[in-house]
């Protein structure tokens, strides 16, 4: 690991020690780790770019409320349709609740 903690600042390496409240990427072949924003509302992952709604349990501890529909639907097409490009779809009903 390279030694680029000098570089961080005050603020950054104390969220790190902490361990700033962390939440776990809600899309199923992602589970990525995403760590907030302290009081954002909103986060993105940055592993698979879905982004959520944050309800904070209290000043450190995020929870996920709910999905961005309109830019997780968006990268949900986007993935559908290179899918579909690839392979031909058999089945006429769409997948997922
Ligand atoms: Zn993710």
């Amino acid at each position: 690991m390279p030694l680029e903690n000098t570089k961080q600042s005050a603020a950054e390496a104390l969220r790190q020690t902490r361990t700033f409240g962390k939440v776990r990427c809600h899309n199923p072949s992602c589970m990525g780790r995403i760590q907030p924003e302290p009081g954002a509302r909103l986060v993105k992952c940055p592993t698979c770019g879905m982004e959520y709604r944050l309800y904070w349990v209290s000043p450190t501890l995020p929870r996920i409320r709910g999905p961005v529909w309109d830019v997780n639907r968006e990268i949900a097409e986007k993935t559908f349709a290179e899918k579909q490009a690839v392979t031909k779809p058999t089945a006429g009903k769409m997948k997922g609740k």
